[in-house]
């Protein structure tokens, strides 16, 4: 196995890795490790260009460094991509020698599943580092979904009450575009909650569900961005908030589980500038990383996990009174708040 530190303004190390025997070829980035070792999953993608793959690795690193921060686990952010497809490249060996490059960095950096990455990939990579997690979430069978819609949840709620002075779900109208693992769960407490709810999924059956079990109204994807409700919900894919939907969005929070919903930064001001509340994507979708953090730590209850994720709302909370006081959105503001979470833990080592 050869490595290349390869030198990166602003970021604390990133390592190139390529090994002759497996094929592989691999980054691994971590952008700051002020609040602890740095965790992120890793991604097998066939990027076009190792600059390709090295400035997808760089952004997800720093990401994870905001990510983390107000997720309030102690993890610096990092993140590790393979140059490979996921379908045809991958091999046994490729995700051996993987599982020693990351063993090599001697725990500055934690990796986890990301796509193109599997359950049994992450045991495989397990089996040569002790540094590797999020496959052993008791309780759940391995499956992060149900935590992150209560996440979004307890972010929703947190939006009703800045947006609409609501004490709870109860009277308000969502729209929910992809009802799968996250947002069927989310349909289901935001019905429960007394919310009603609006729906469009590219897959029928999942609509249907929705239908049958919440009484949710089946729109297509374009309705449901543009439906006359209160809270719209992007639990797709991401890039919902762009130039194309950004003017026909009524509803007057946006509060979904998809990761990147802004496609450009300036979504942020656009959605403020129209009286619309956003709820930062990595702030509200947190209690997925939260969970491979208490996993790490090795503190991994459901009653943890619980009452971790329920901060998600206050942390969101502090966000939008910042925002509104200072006049700024709240990607912005969110952005600046794990700064100086970060600020905070280096003060204090
Ligand atoms: P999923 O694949 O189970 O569900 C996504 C749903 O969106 C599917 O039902 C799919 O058919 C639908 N969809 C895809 N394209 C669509 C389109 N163009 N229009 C309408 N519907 C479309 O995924 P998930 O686990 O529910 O995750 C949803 C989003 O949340 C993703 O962006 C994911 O990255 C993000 N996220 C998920 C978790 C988690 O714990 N699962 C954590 C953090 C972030």
């Amino acid at each position: 196995m050869e490595s290349r530190i390869l030198p990166v303004d602003g970021w604390s190390k990133v390592v190139h890795f390529t090994d002759k025997n497996s094929g592989l070829n691999a980054l691994i980035s971590v952008h700051d490790a002020t609040l602890g070792p740095s965790c992120g999953g890793c991604r097998v993608f066939p990027y076009e260009s190792f600059e390709a793959g090295l400035e997808d690795v760089k952004n997800l690193s720093r990401g994870m460094t905001y990510k983390n921060a107000l997720g309030g686990i102690p993890f610096g952010g990092g993140k590790a991509v393979i140059f490979a497809n996921p379908k045809t490249d991958k091999t046994p060996e490729m995700l051996r020698a993987f599982g020693q490059a990351v063993d090599s960095l001697d725990g500055l950096y934690y990796t986890a599943e990301d796509s193109g990455v599997s359950e049994d990939d992450m045991k495989m990579i397990q089996s040569v580092t002790k540094f590797a997690a999020g496959i052993d979430k008791k309780g759940v069978g391995g499956n992060p979904s149900p935590f992150t819609s209560r996440g979004v949840w307890r972010g929703m709620q947190a939006a009703a009450r800045q947006k609409f002075h609501a004490e709870s779900l109860n009277g308000l109208s969502v729209s929910i575009l992809g009802v799968g693992a996250v947002g069927m769960e989310l349909a289901r407490l935001i019905h429960e909650e007394g919310g009603t709810l609006v729906v469009a999924d590219v897959n029928q059956a999942a609509v249907s569900e929705a239908v049958e079990r919440f009484g949710a109204k089946a729109v297509t994807p374009e309705q449901a961005i543009a439906a006359d409700v209160d809270i719209f919900s992007p639990c797709a894919l991401g890039g919902a908030i762009n130039l194309d939907t950004i003017d026909v969005i009524k509803a007057k929070v946006v509060a979904g589980a998809a990761n990147n919903q802004l496609r450009t930064p300036d979504m942020d001001e656009a959605l403020r500038a129209r009286g619309i509340l956003y709820c930062p994507d990595y702030v509200i979708n947190a209690a997925g990383v939260i969970s491979v953090g208490l996993e790490i730590l090795g503190t991994w209850t459901n009653d943890e996990m619980n009452r971790r994720i329920d901060k998600i709302g206050d942390t969101l909370t502090e966000i939008f009174k910042r925002a509104e006081a200072e006049d700024a959105p709240t990607g912005a503001i969110a952005n600046k708040l794990a700064l100086e979470v970060i600020a905070k833990g280096a003060k204090a080592a």
